[in-house]
């Protein structure tokens, strides 16, 4: 099994807020989306309304979350998080909006995953800051309606395309978060190093920062590991060769792809003839969620351009074949 450090997907640590950028000047990169919040945080301000709600959407360890905090520090309001999943029923939501002060930031992860219930119950406090419950049931079952004070829902999600349509509409800012450049990495990778108090050359950060698979997450994840053994088995500083023998000895390859990304790529070069395979085939060989394909892995590698994405299924591209360093079978005909 792949090692849980090297996936994006939230980790305990990943509550050690020492890495977490506090306000929208520290966050590095995404440089669109961190203008046009900009403006609309201030704005917001200028009028003293509740700010328009907001989704971010992007693959997971973009820094969804961390803009969600941020926008809540620079409006001067309130948070409160929760996710998708542990709203089960309308009440849980009930209970958390009616808690809210006016103008707090409610934020709302893996919000694809909302029980239809609770989301029909969202959508007027999303629209008219009402509240509409049902008290009792059956003939004796009345409607109450609950004002609610102004708040700005933030809305995060790996997969855009699960959302229904009525709850996307409801969201003014939508955003978009990119994986971040290499030049965008090492800024981070030598902040993170700094925050950390370990000497770190421009070596040392760059082999981090190409390794990170154009996540912040993983640059954290990465970075913390490298230190682990510059500590242990180094002169505590962070450098190139130390980097280097680290992430390799993590599974960290040159392009930052780990054991499961390989274990993904070698599937369908040895099974599949490079493909075009099913995403379902490949989760039942992988004895992966179908989901965690979707979300975790397939992203990045889509992005390289190490996989394409074909009516007909999954392929490897030339340049998967190059990094495994295999020769693609030829075509048929040829
Ligand atoms: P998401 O909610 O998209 O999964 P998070 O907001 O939890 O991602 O970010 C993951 C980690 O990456 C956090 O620990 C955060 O400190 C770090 N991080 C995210 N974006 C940035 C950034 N732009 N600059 C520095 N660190 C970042």
């Amino acid at each position: 099994t792949p090692d849980p450090t090297l996936r994006p997907d939230r980790q305990p640590e990943d509550t050690d807020r020492a890495l977490r950028p506090q306000m929208l000047d520290e966050f590095i990169g995404q440089h669109e989306a961190r203008a046009n919040l900009k403006v609309f945080i201030q704005s917001a301000k200028m009028r003293g309304e509740a700010m328009d709600h907001t989704l971010f959407y992007g693959p997971p360890g973009l820094g969804k979350t961390t803009l969600a905090q941020i926008m809540a520090r620079e409006l001067g309001v309130g948070f409160r998080m929760t996710s998708g999943p542990v709203l089960a029923k309308a009440g849980d939501l009930a209970a958390i909006l009616t808690n809210l002060e006016a103008r707090d930031v409610l934020f709302i992860d893996e919000i694809h995953r909302l029980n239809p219930a609770v989301e029909e119950v969202l959508y007027p406090a999303l629209e008219d800051f009402q509240l509409d419950l049902v008290i009792g049931e059956g003939p004796a079952a009345r409607t109450v309606r609950i004002e609610l004070q102004p708040f700005t829902l933030v809305g995060a999600t790996t997969r855009l395309g699960l959302l229904t349509t009525p709850l996307r509409d409801r969201f003014g800012i939508p955003t978009r978060l990119q994986f971040y450049t290499e030049a965008e990495l090492c800024e981070i990778v030598a902040r993170g190093a700094r925050l950390l108090g370990v000497p770190a050359d421009d070596g040392g950060v760059l082999e981090i920062a190409r390794r990170a698979r154009g996540t912040p997450r993983i640059a954290g994840r990465l970075l913390r590991r490298v230190v682990d053994f510059a500590l242990v088995e180094g002169d505590g500083t962070l450098h190139r060769a130390m980097a280097d023998s680290a992430l390799t000895r993590l599974g960290v390859d040159h392009l930052g792809l780990d054991s499961a990304d390989r274990r993904y790529l070698q599937l369908l070069a040895d099974h599949y003839g490079g493909g075009p395979v099913g995403v379902e085939t490949i989760a039942a060989a992988l004895s992966e969620s179908r989901d965690a394909i979707e979300e975790v892995i397939e992203p990045f590698l889509l992005q390289q351009g190490l996989l394409a994405r074909t009516p007909r299924g999954r392929m490897l591209t030339q340049a998967s074949w190059r990094h495994l360093g295999l020769t693609p079978p030829r075509p048929a005909g040829q």
